[in-house]
């Protein structure tokens, strides 16, 4: 079926690299993971790096004057200077390692939200966040007495940025937005966005957390303050996430945790914060994840950005054009011409754990929920969608898969 169609990867040549693509489940069906929004595999470079780091280079960080502790902390500064030329950033102190997205951007609202918003400031998100990207503010406003106010979406799925104009005042402390929407596939024009809320003042936080992985990502450009995403959604190991924030405005922030490494100095009278990025690195940090996150990220490169993002738009508008031809599928999220790789969809009269559960039992993994994306379900009118999202491993005829079973489902259901 797919055969007239050319994608700019290789994915066959890809696969190769990732040992759990291999799998066979429910007998004798191979494994169509179509998950990545939800989380990526990992080629074996990564689980490698994670190999190696506990064979050979595995001690605590910044502690021991040993060999072994300088091995693994050397090895540990490096990986941080890896993210910080993956980001464009201007020093590696403007990288902190957490544990995800969603630590980051919690890390954000504590530190920073604690000390900067008061009763009657306001802080914008938009209608089509994750949850991530909600609570914690949400939390911060409920600390503070803040507001919170919403960039709605248009009827294209887009936002709607004439609504910056009575939405932005100097009330606004903080934007939040995300730079693709995890249930959309929307791209935002987050440097606009940045440009629109810097002019009044306000700090932009960017939840890179579904751009990341898929698309070069340059923090001069965006010219964001925060820049949030995960390791495990760039097939980087579970339990490492990066907070980029601007140095002057890190500097100013106190730290979120207390713990030994985030000090200078402790007596019993209080204790003196350690300087950047370790004040925001209280205990032990993710020591082999972010080893196993540099590996991502030299697996990322080396295939390209480019051609990553160019080869999920291809499989994303053969989806999109296959599954429009199904009379019981209704298709939700942007037009796939402009869209990230992913592609949101419900089926008539069948629930969307059912789709999940009958595509599963022919080999097809897709996610079905809420997508952790509440409000923005509320908004549509839905309770629940499926999702099926793409990565540089992903074919053409898995494509053909996940049409088979949807084309079966409605053979079950007529
Ligand atoms: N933001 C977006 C847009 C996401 O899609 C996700 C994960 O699904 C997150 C934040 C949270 O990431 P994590 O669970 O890795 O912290």
């Amino acid at each position: 079926m797919a055969t007239a169609t050319e994608t700019p990867i290789d994915a066959e040549k890809i696969r190769r690299d990732f040992p759990i693509l291999e799998t066979i489940i429910h007998g004798d069906k191979r494994l169509v993971y179509l998950d990545n929004a939800a989380t990526t595999q990992r080629p074996q470079a990564v689980i490698q790096a994670v190999v190696d780091a506990y064979e050979k280079h595995y001690a605590n960080v910044h502690r021991g004057i040993h060999w072994l502790s300088e091995q693994s902390t050397n090895l540990y500064e490096e990986a941080r200077v890896r993210v910080q030329q993956f980001l464009g950033a201007s020093s590696p102190h403007e990288i902190i390692f957490t544990t995800g997205a969603t630590a980051s951007i919690n890390l954000v609202a504590r530190s920073w939200g604690d000390v900067n918003v008061k009763a009657g400031d306001e802080i914008l998100l938009t209608e089509m966040e994750h949850h991530s990207n909600i609570v914690p503010w949400q939390q911060l406003a409920e600390r503070t007495g803040a507001t919170i106010k919403w960039i709605p979406i248009t009827e294209t799925m887009q936002l709607d940025l004439a609504s910056l104009e009575h939405l932005l005042s100097s009330r606004t402390k903080l934007v939040a937005i995300t730079a693709v929407s995890n249930v959309l596939g929307t791209i935002n024009p987050v440097a606009e966005i940045v440009k629109r809320a810097h002019a009044y003042g306000a700090i932009v936080l960017v939840d890179a957390a579904q751009s990341a992985p898929h698309e070069a990502t340059d923090v001069q450009q965006w010219n964001a303050d925060f820049v949030a995403f995960s390791g495990h959604k760039m097939m980087g190991p579970s339990g490492v996430g990066i907070l980029y924030g601007r140095e002057s405005l890190l500097e100013a922030m106190p730290p979120f945790m207390g713990g030994g490494s985030m000090i200078r100095r402790v007596t019993l009278e209080g204790f003196e914060p350690a300087d950047l990025p370790d004040k925001f690195e209280a205990g032990t940090p993710p020591i082999v994840p972010a080893l196993g996150l540099r590996a991502a990220i030299d697996y990322l490169e080396q295939v390209g950005l480019s051609r990553v993002a160019a080869h999920e738009r291809v499989l994303t508008r053969y989806a999109h054009q296959r599954m429009s031809q199904l009379d019981s599928v209704t298709l939700i999220g942007s037009d796939p011409e402009i869209k990230s790789g992913i592609v949101t969809f419900v089926m008539n009269d069948v629930h969307a754990h059912d789709v999940a559960s009958r595509l599963d039992s022919v080999g097809v993994a897709i996610r079905a929920g809420h997508h952790c994306a509440m409000p923005l379900h509320k908004k549509l009118g839905l309770v629940a969608t499926n999702r099926a999202s793409f990565y540089l491993y992903n074919t053409l005829e898995e494509v053909d898969a996940l049409v088979a079973g949807l084309a079966q489902i409605h053979e079950w259901r007529a």
